[in-house]
């Protein structure tokens, strides 16, 4: 395997936004940014890390997904408050949640149309809406 190419794109993405490509936060960026998009819980990537035999703790990856996103280069999916995914496609897009496999699964933004949404909050303005549709088997 070329290393060097490998971890090329995941260099990238660090530089482009600032960050120190530390070799852990080089690790995470690999299995995030190498391919297509995914949606990954800390544990997922955890696992995924271990799986590599490299030496990152629980700790180490929900502080670098949480920094990642700072930085925009993740969205954070909260699907239930013990229920984190982020997401490599940070472009706007609603979800699908299949409750029986915990997976997510994009919407196109423009497949979902709205007709009314409610009158915000006097003094607020509605900056965003993320839609979550769950689905179970039949
Ligand atoms: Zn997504």
């Amino acid at each position: 395997m070329d290393l060097k190419r490998s971890y090329s794109r995941p260099l990238k993405k660090l530089t482009a936004v600032g960050l120190r490509p530390t070799s852990q936060r080089m690790i995470l960026a690999k299995l995030l940014f190498d391919d297509t998009n995914r949606h990954v819980t800390a544990e997922i990537l955890h696992k995924e890390a271990l799986n590599l035999r490299k030496k990152v703790s629980l700790a180490t990856v929900y502080n670098t997904l949480h920094l990642f996103t700072g930085v925009g280069l993740l969205r954070e999916i909260v699907v239930d408050a013990g229920c984190i995914y982020f997401d490599t496609n940070t472009t706007k897009h609603h979800h699908f949640y299949c409750e029986d496999t915990r997976e997510l699964i994009d919407i196109d933004g423009g497949d979902i149309q709205f007709d009314q949404l409610p009158k915000p909050p006097f003094g607020q303005y509605i900056r965003e809406v993320d839609i979550i549709v769950r689905v179970k088997k039949n």
